[in-house]
Formats: structure tokens, C-alpha cells, sequence
């Protein structure tokens, strides 16, 4: 699957492949990433199917944990989320 999505890609083209857009995402989605990264991730995500899946659902969990009533959250996860 992987081999079929480099190959529509290209290996040499910039640009992040499955692994390392995953290794990145969640800084990512806490935007813990610098802006050339995080265009990186954007035009992979944009392309691969199954990671825009897994950072939906990643995205979904982050949101969840947000929601959680604040004073239940740890004082420095609350400051990373607030950046
Ligand atoms: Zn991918």
C-alpha cells in the first residue's frame, strides 16, 4: 500500500512520507511544528487518503481531551494546548 502510494508520489519529490507525517502529527495538531513542516504535513495529508484518516482521528482525541473540564487537565498540557 505504502509502495503504491510512493510510487504516485514520487520518492524524490519534498515531502513527507506515512512515517514521518506520523512522527509529526501530533505537534501538528498542538502546532508544535515549524511553518515548513507543517505545509509539509498539510500537502501529504492533502495527497494520502490514510493519513488524513489518522490525523482526523488524532484531531478528534486532541479535541476530546479538550473539552475535558479544564481543571482536570494537567497544568502543562493545558499550556502547550494554548500556545
Ligand atoms: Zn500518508
Amino acid at each position: 500500500m505504502f509502495g503504491n502510494l510512493k510510487r504516485l508520489v514520487g520518492p524524490n519529490q519534498e515531502g513527507l512520507d506515512c512515517q514521518d507525517a506520523r512522527k509529526l502529527s501530533s505537534d501538528y495538531l498542538e502546532e508544535a511544528v515549524t511553518e515548513g513542516n507543517a505545509a509539509k504535513i498539510r500537502r501529504h495529508i492533502e495527497m494520502c487518503k490514510a493519513c488524513a484518516a489518522f490525523f482526523a482521528t488524532l484531531k478528534a482525541t486532541l479535541h476530546l481531551i479538550r473539552s475535558l473540564p479544564s481543571r482536570q487537565a494537567p497544568e502543562s498540557l493545558r499550556k502547550r494546548f494554548n500556545q
